[in-house]
């Protein structure tokens, strides 16, 4: 049985991999899904996927960091009326830099988009939450490990950790809960992306494989599962937690 009939959902970054597969479940759950992402072909393709399958979806093209583009989301969400009962902040990503090569633009992007785009979202969109909304944040099993040549990414994540419990301790009172997603290796058009060249992607893949316990990537539905759960009455119980989806990378 359908677990959001009536709901209202905003996907961040549903262009592609982990939000494309969240906007997906959370309309096969009967939510009506709000997309977001930069590119327009790509957000219309995913809007008509979710339609053509019987859902009922609607793209807003929007740079979550862009203010004036958050603005133009909550609009849209205030115009559709009742609110939002799922808020999944995922849009993100990130690049390789050493220590010694990071550049201030290295930083400023990483965190603009994923701290700043997430602080900015859920700012946004804060007055439209309804009572028992649910704040997903895609974090990363990385913020309670490291990486070589990813520090920034890591710090990146490690803050909307930080922002899960501080968060959800000020909007208890309002019946919100906030909680992330930590995603090991997901096999995703962005995880490939890191690497150079198709053939460096392979290794990378390969070896970001055989780092988990369970000896293969995570798919992207599978993250979209765990949306799923913390979007709905399954886990009303739960505010200021993370749940790794990692295939034990980070706990064994
Ligand atoms: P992906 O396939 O590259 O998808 C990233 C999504 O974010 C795209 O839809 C992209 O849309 C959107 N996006 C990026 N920058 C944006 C911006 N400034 N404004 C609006 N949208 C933006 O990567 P993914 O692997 O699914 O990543 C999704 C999230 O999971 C990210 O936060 C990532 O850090 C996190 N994560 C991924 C993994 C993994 O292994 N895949 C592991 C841990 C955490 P447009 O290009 O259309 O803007």
């Amino acid at each position: 049985m359908a677990q959001l009939t009536g709901k209202n959902a905003l996907v961040t970054g549903a262009t592609s991999g982990i939000g494309l597969a969240a906007a997906r479940r959370l309309a096969d759950e009967g939510a009506h899904v709000f997309l977001t992402g930069r590119r327009t072909e790509a957000l219309d393709a995913a809007v008509a996927g979710i339609v053509a399958a019987g859902g009922s979806a609607t793209g807003i093209r929007a740079d979550v960091a862009d203010l004036g583009d958050l603005e133009r989301v909550a609009a849209a969400v205030r115009e559709r009326g009742n609110g939002l009962d799922v808020l999944f902040a995922n849009a993100g990503g990130g690049e390789f830099a050493a220590l010694g090569d990071i550049t201030w633009q290295h930083y400023a992007d990483t965190f603009n988009t994923n701290v700043g785009g997430t602080l900015f979202t859920v700012q946004t969109l804060l007055p439209l939450l309804n009572r028992g909304a649910s704040v997903i944040l895609t974090s990363s099993n990385i913020d309670v490990k490291g990486a070589a040549a990813f520090s920034v990414y890591a710090a990146s994540k490690a803050a909307l950790r930080s922002f899960t419990r501080s968060w959800a301790a000020e909007l208890a009172g309002r019946d919100v809960r906030v909680n992330s997603i930590a995603p090991g290796p997901i096999g995703t058009p962005g995880l490939s992306g890191l690497a150079p060249d198709p053939e460096a992607a392979e290794q990378l893949l390969k070896n970001l494989a055989s780092g988990v316990p369970m000896n293969r990537l995570g798919r992207p539905e599978e993250i979209a599962d765990a949306v799923v759960f913390l979007a709905s009455p399954a886990s009303t119980f739960m505010t200021g937690a993370e749940i790794y989806v990692d295939g034990g990378a980070s706990q064994i």
